[in-house]
């Protein structure tokens, strides 16, 4: 049986601890051992379908969880049904014979929703293939990191969504196999997933990245591509005015060739001190890509640089001495992202999974961004800095570069994004001071989204204005999908309701 009860009712506190179910009684939905993927996804998705219809019986909201990490808590409902997903992690192959004519197979896996995006990862590179970007972490589950968007700092990537081609998602109403117009896997593959196919763009689009409102993600199928080395650089630098220029301008070479390698760059992060961010040294990780080759030296996560948890830890500090906020800002800095390694020891490589690291539960975490047009960095960042500091913003601020990303609702929608992430302690001092950035970038006319994963202070309003037309086919796409209110409601939450997504 995929489905089991998880005890009686009672409390369920997200992973970082940002928010609490009340009343919630506790489902998990865990993997079988059948040979065929197609065959354990038709089962599971079965249960599923079922499961709902006895949610709707009893008058209970759903609420499927991946790894719980989004500070936001769009992973909270109380007086619901949970579904935890995370044993729910198989990872199959897909033959030639499974795809549609015309269709490369080499590179797709079939992915239960919620496989780790460590799990997914590892199981790529055990086969020659790579994700071509993540987030900083890899914790999360594969369905619910493209659910918000998550996204590192590779330059010419979108986000991690951007790696779906097919979805499988359950509704009371049905099983549903959803690709774009085009198609994908071929019809005997698609029912024997026990699925009917809904092959439609606007529909697919709303899949990629469906903010927890579109149904239960049970299966996906994902894209790679072959296996490449990256060179990391990390270090302390001050960064001049000037170079913000370029970075906006997206001259990320002459970026580099000041600060690291004179090559380009693959990926570009800066993590700065708001508090004089010019005079005090920033935090500067680039990769460089280079073709895959067995015989490069292991390192190990912590040589490569992943992860940066002291940071956050730290800085707790900073609300408790707000007169030292950006000397112990900076000593936190120093302390979390000291070693490198920098252009002058020798280099060391990794696969794209061995630069990530899972990460340790944070309580209080504060978490937010702003995504804006890169163009408008050099004008945006000095301001934010300045606005932020002034208000006692208590985390350091990271800047990442992307592409334009997939899903209709993809908060990195400018033809290249800049995201600059405030993440840290949490403070009311913090949160005032995300605040007040975000009516200032409004009262300048700098037009921004925000992460869905984060604690933006979004509401629907904002929402529909943010996104336009795509919200508007956003929710048509829904509605096709969805078409009964109550089913709708099914999937809705008090702050998924607030977003404009479920109502
Ligand atoms: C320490 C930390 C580091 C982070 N780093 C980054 C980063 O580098 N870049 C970035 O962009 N973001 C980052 N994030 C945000 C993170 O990637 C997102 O919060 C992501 O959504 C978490 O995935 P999850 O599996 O924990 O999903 P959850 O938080 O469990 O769920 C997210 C949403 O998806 C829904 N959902 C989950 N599974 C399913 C399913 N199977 N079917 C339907 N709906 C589902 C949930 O109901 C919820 O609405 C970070 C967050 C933390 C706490």
């Amino acid at each position: 049986m995929p489905i089991v009860r998880l005890g009686d009712e009672g409390r369920w506190t997200n992973y970082h601890g940002t928010g609490t179910c009340e009343a919630a009684t506790r489902f998990a939905l865990r993997s079988g051992d059948a040979e065929r993927g197609r065959d354990e996804i038709a089962i599971a998705s079965g249960s599923v379908q079922d499961w709902l219809v006895d949610a709707v019986a009893a008058q209970r909201r759903v609420r499927p969880l991946g790894a719980g990490w989004s500070p936001s808590n769009i992973n909270i409902a109380s007086q619901c049904w949970l579904l935890h997903t995370r044993r729910f992690n198989r990872c199959f192959g897909i033959d030639a014979a499974d795809v549609r004519p015309g269709v490369d197979a080499s590179g797709l896996m079939l992915v239960e929703a919620g496989a780790l995006v460590d799990e997914v990862s590892d199981k790529l590179e055990a086969q020659g293939r790579s994700l071509w970007t993540s987030g900083a972490g890899n914790g999360q589950t594969f369905a619910g990191a493209c659910a918000t968007g998550t996204h590192g700092s590779m330059i010419a990537s979108g986000g991690i969504q951007d790696h779906i081609r097919a979805v499988q998602i359950v509704t009371p109403a049905g099983i549903h196999w959803i690709e774009p117009a085009t198609g994908l896997m071929n019809d005997a593959f698609v029912a024997a997933t026990g699925s009917v196919p809904m092959r439609d763009d606007d529909l697919f689009a709303a899949s990629q990245l469906p903010v927890g409102s579109l149904g239960i993600i049970t299966a996906l199928v994902v894209d790679s591509v072959p296996k490449f080395l990256v060179r990391p650089i990390q270090n302390l630098r001050k960064v001049d005015r000037a170079a913000l220029g370029w970075l906006a301008a997206g001259d990320f070479r002459r970026f580099s060739a000041a600060y690291a390698l004179d090559r380009d760059p693959d990926f570009v992060q800066m993590i700065v001190n708001p508090y004089k961010p010019f005079k005090r040294p920033a935090m500067l990780r680039f990769l460089y890509r280079e073709p895959w080759r067995d015989d490069y030296p292991r390192a190990t996560p912590g040589q490569l640089g992943a992860g940066y948890d002291a940071l956050s830890l730290l800085g707790r500090l900073l609300d408790d001495y707000p007169w030292a906020r950006g000397a112990l800002l900076q000593f936190a800095m120093k302390q979390g992202y000291a070693s490198g390694p920098d252009v002058d020891v020798p280099p060391v490589y990794g696969s794209w999974g061995e630069g990530l690291d899972t990460h340790r539960p944070l309580a209080d975490l504060f978490n937010a961004s702003v995504t804006i047009d890169r163009a408008d960095l050099a004008h945006a960042f000095e301001l934010i800095c300045d606005v932020y500091a002034r208000h006692g913003g208590s985390t350091v601020i990271t800047v990442r570069f992307m592409a334009r990303a997939e899903g209709l609702l993809a908060p990195a929608r400018f033809p290249h994004n800049a995201v600059i992430d405030f993440d840290g302690p949490r403070s009311p001092r913090t949160a005032d001071a995300y605040a007040r950035v975000v009516e200032r970038l409004d009262a300048e006319g700098i037009a921004f989204t925000r992460h869905w994963a984060k604690s933006c202070r979004l509401d629907a309003a904002r929402v529909a204005a943010d996104y336009g037309e795509d919200f508007r086919r956003w929710r048509a796409a829904r509605d096709r999908l969805l078409p009964d209110p109550a089913h709708r409601a099914l999937f809705g939450s008090e702050i998924l309701d607030g977003l404009g997504l479920t109502c």
